[in-house]
């Protein structure tokens, strides 16, 4: 039987990284898209040691000609688009770019494979957003959405056309429904990382001070090695269909920070409360964290938690790494990397 192929689009980003590497490890030949030749963004690919298996390709998803000739000559078995401008708090300041590659860049793509490569299934990457904070708390398949930021409401969008290509023009595309997904890998702006980096760097004496925004909204956090075998489960799946893929449980941005401080033997302690919060080493009595009012969204998700039933049931998909096992995860490889630096 010959090798299946697959393109992952965005591969240079976390997900797109552990999902080539998962793929390569399946026996499939990975192409892989990059949105412009940059060298430094292929450093998760060479951290995995999988860069020399992969064919990397340009593609940009505002790029309806490039996308076309990419899925016609590819001839994909199966395409995961994990490509998008997938930062929230830039989604309010770049609306119309965030709409156009988050939103009408998965309709070019999957005009594409409807006109040249009908037979290759679809991947898409959705979020938990686009759940905003309608009830109830725990969301599942047959949740509404309400989406409260230019992201989640790109997100929707490419996720309803997702929906209308399935039914209307009879092509293999299904959406995952990510919850938060962390892992050494997530880029250094995302709350995890930021909250790890920068307490390592307090106890090594680099940094002084945390500066955190909102810190009692809750997330329900997974390690992203977990999550891209659900997206390659999703569409081993006789059936087209979308899934919630999450832990089940969440914890408050606070009890993430109390977490990885207590792993790295910060003593913390915590005074005052809602804006004026603030975090001290009890060792030291030195204030080490701070509530920034300019970190707040401007509309923000309160509680994040999702319901993975479906995909335990019909997948027999199921999250192996709790919030523990993560943190422990990320802050030694972090811890890691500081030796080795300090070497
Ligand atoms: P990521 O690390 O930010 O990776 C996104 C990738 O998309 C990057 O390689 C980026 O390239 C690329 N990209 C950005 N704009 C593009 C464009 N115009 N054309 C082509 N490529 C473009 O994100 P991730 O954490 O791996 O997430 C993968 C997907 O899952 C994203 O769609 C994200 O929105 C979605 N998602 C993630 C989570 C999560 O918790 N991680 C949860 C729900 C949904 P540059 O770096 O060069 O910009």
């Amino acid at each position: 039987m010959s090798k299946r192929k697959a393109l992952i689009t965005g591969i240079c980003g976390q997900d797109g990284a552990y999902l080539a590497k998962f793929l390569l490890d399946k026996g499939y030949n990975v192409d892989g898209g990059e949105k412009i030749k940059n060298n430094q963004n292929l450093w998760r690919l060479k951290k995995l040691n999988i860069i020399k298996k992969i064919k990397i390709l340009k593609f940009e998803l505002l790029d309806e000609k490039t996308i076309n000739r990419v899925v016609k000559n590819g001839k994909y078995d199966e395409i995961y688009n994990l490509a998008a401008q997938s930062f929230v708090d830039k989604s309010y300041s770049k609306p119309i770019y965030t709409s156009d590659v988050n939103g009408i860049g998965v309709t070019r793509i999957l005009e594409a494979v409807r006109k040249f490569s009908k037979k290759t299934k679809l991947y898409q990457a959705s979020s938990s957003e686009m759940f905003g904070n309608v009830s109830p708390k725990i969301k599942n398949e047959n949740t509404n959405f309400q989406p409260v930021s230019p992201y989640a409401v790109s997100k929707l969008y490419a996720h309803s056309m997702i929906n209308v290509y399935r039914d209307v023009h009879n092509l293999f595309c299904c959406s995952g429904i990510m919850f938060n997904h962390e892992s050494p890998l997530r880029d250094d702006q995302f709350v995890t990382q930021k909250i790890i980096k920068n307490l390592i760097k307090i106890k090594y004496k680099k940094m002084k001070l945390l500066k955190l925004g909102n810190i009692y909204v809750e997330r329900d956090w997974g390690y992203a090695i977990n999550y891209v075998e659900a997206m390659w489960k999703i569409l081993q799946h006789k059936k087209p269909d979308d899934y919630i893929i999450s832990t089940g449980k969440t914890y408050s941005v606070k009890t993430f920070v109390e977490k990885v401080a207590k792993y790295i033997n910060i003593d913390l302690v915590w005074s005052g409360r809602g804006i004026n919060e603030k975090g001290f080493d009890r060792k030291s009595n030195k204030l080490i964290i701070k509530i920034d009012k300019q970190l707040f969204r401007p509309s923000e998700i309160n509680y994040i938690l999702g319901n993975p039933s479906k995909a335990k049931k019909i997948l027999k998909w199921s999250p192996k790494t709790d919030l523990d096992d993560l943190i422990k995860i990320m802050c030694d490889t972090e811890l890691k990397n500081y030796d080795e630096e300090l070497k």
